[in-house]
């Protein structure tokens, strides 16, 4: 072990419930270390997440933008081209992000479901990653993680769903789902 101070790329994956809400809580914990965190959220958009509003008390240093309008359509040619354009832009505003200076963490919520909607190539990501600002921690969440991001990633936490209320017939629930 060294303590030399590094940034760290994480991913949480897999199929239980957490990947979000686990990266909200890092970001959380970094803005009590004085540290500027943003997050920004692929494909989301048609939601109103509490964490939108939460986040506003923390006067800039922890923001949360979303990129982009939910219930995305996807599968070959039936992917909306608006959505591939909404992925795009937001791939540019998270390159920047990482790259500017600004911020100590950023936050790619769902990126993984982008890139496997072949809606954002990994190899562009990657390339992306490995030349980051040292200091950038940059978290990557969503199902089935592309394994050449696994492969870059320092610290990978798949989430394993043992139960979800969902299945008893459960809608999404205040305070927990949004
Ligand atoms: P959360 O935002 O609660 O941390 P997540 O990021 O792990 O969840 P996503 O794949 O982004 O999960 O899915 C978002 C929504 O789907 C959330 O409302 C979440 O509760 C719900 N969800 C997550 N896992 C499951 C599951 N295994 N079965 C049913 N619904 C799920
Ligand atoms: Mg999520």
């Amino acid at each position: 072990m060294t303590d030399s101070r590094r940034g760290l790329i994480l991913i949480n994956t897999g199929p239980g419930k957490g990947k979000t809400t686990a990266a909200l809580g890092t970001g959380l914990r970094a803005v009590g270390n004085g540290m500027r965190v943003l997050m920004l959220q692929f494909l989301k958009g048609s939601w109103h997440y509490g964490e939108l509003d939460a986040t506003e008390a923390f006067n800039g240093n922890f923001v949360i933008r979303q990129m982009g309008r939910g219930f995305v359509k996807v599968g070959g040619a039936e992917t909306d081209p608006e959505d591939i354009r909404m992925v795009e832009a937001a791939w540019a505003e998270a390159r920047e992000a990482i790259y500017s200076g600004e911020w100590d963490m950023v936050i790619l919520d769902e990126i993984n479901y982008a890139i496997g909607y072949k809606m954002l190539n990994p190899a562009v990501v990657v390339e992306a990653l490995r030349g980051k600002p040292e200091m950038v921690h940059v978290i990557l969440t969503g199902r089935n993680a592309h394994p050449l991001l696994v492969e870059l990633a320092d610290t990978v936490t798949e989430m394993r769903e043992v139960k979800h209320a969902y299945q008893k017939g459960i809608l999404a629930q205040r305070g927990i789902e949004f």
